[in-house]
Order: structure tokens, then C-alpha cells, then sequence
């Protein structure tokens, strides 16, 4: 089996995956789904749910459950000889700084998960969210919800935005300020 195959495949797995995220989100916590046409293309659709609260109930019981056979399935390695090394290899955990089988029973044991930042590995991870406004339809640069005013918070909506307007004056409201 060639890497490149191994990679679609595992590509493949992730889809259905976030298929079935979905379906517990429709079957479980009962949100309905849309189908949207993917930009592009006439015959091709995708679903959307129409609450995606749904989705991240969805996502955290699937999270859970996987963290739970990680540590399963880690045991079961151990009974069948594997060694705490070999596990911490599976995992992909960083090899420098502490050796990868301490790091795998400090994670699935102690519940200490690895810290990319520790370990010197460059995190991937941005720091803003972006998304498209379902109110204006432009893209938002979203920083979080640490800035008292909502403009500082999310950028890009546009100016006539009357979600973005019902924000600026919820929070004028609330401060007493008027900008
Ligand atoms: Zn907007």
C-alpha cells in the first residue's frame, strides 16, 4: 500500500467521520438539515445544519468517545506486549524534550495533554476565526469575545450590517457610551 493511498484513504475516513457527526446531530440533539449547492457546481449539494449549536454537542460527544478508546486501546496495546515507545510513536507525540513513551502515559494516563508549545513544535493554529457573515455575506475576521466593543472584536462585516448595527447598539446599552 503506497503513502499516497494511505493518505486518501485516511482522507476518505475523516469524511465520514464528519458525516456521521452530523447524523448525531440530526438523530441525537435534534437539529434539521438544509441542502445548499456547493459554489461551482450545478448537480453537487451540501448539507448544512440548521443549528450548528447541534454540530459542537455532536463534535464533544464524538471527542469524548475517541479519547476514551485512545486510552482503551492503549491498555489493550500494553497487555499485548506493545511498549509505552511504540505507543507514544503511533500518537505522533514530538520527540524532543521528554521521551515520547512518558509523554504517551502522561497523556492517556495522567490526562496531561502534550503542549505543542512546550515541545517547540510551531502550532498551526491562528489566532482569529474566520466566517461568513449569514446577515451582510461578507467574511469576518472574528479575535474573540475579549474587546468590550463589538468592533473590536469582528472586522469585515459591512456597514449597513444590521446584525453587526444590533451588536454596536446592544453594546452601547449596555456601557451607556455612545462609541
Ligand atoms: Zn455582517
Amino acid at each position: 500500500m503506497s503513502e499516497t493511498f494511505k493518505v486518501t484513504e485516511s482522507g476518505q475516513a475523516a469524511g465520514r467521520i464528519r458525516e456521521l457527526i452530523r447524523r448525531i446531530a440530526v438523530e441525537v440533539f435534534g437539529t434539521t438539515e438544509t441542502e445548499v449547492p456547493i459554489p461551482g457546481f450545478t448537480i453537487f449539494t451540501d448539507r448544512r445544519l440548521d443549528d450548528p449549536l447541534a454540530g459542537i454537542r455532536a463534535a464533544l460527544l464524538m471527542r469524548s468517545v475517541a479519547e476514551g478508546q485512545l486510552y482503551d486501546y492503549a491498555r489493550t496495546a500494553r497487555a499485548a506486549g506493545r511498549s509505552w515507545d511504540e505507543i507514544g510513536a503511533v500518537l505522533s507525540l514530538p520527540t524532543g524534550g521528554v521521551p515520547v513513551g512518558e509523554a504517551a502515559f502522561d497523556w492517556l494516563v495522567c490526562g496531561r495533554v502534550p503542549d505543542p508549545e512546550r515541545e517547540g513544535i510551531r502550532s498551526f493554529r491562528t489566532p482569529s476565526a474566520f466566517w461568513r457573515c449569514s446577515t451582510c455575506g461578507k467574511q469576518v475576521t472574528d479575535d474573540g469575545p475579549f474587546e468590550s466593543h463589538p468592533t473590536d472584536n469582528e472586522t469585515g462585516h459591512a456597514d449597513t450590517c444590521t446584525r453587526h448595527r444590533a451588536d454596536v447598539a446592544a453594546w452601547a446599552q449596555r456601557t451607556g457610551w455612545t462609541d
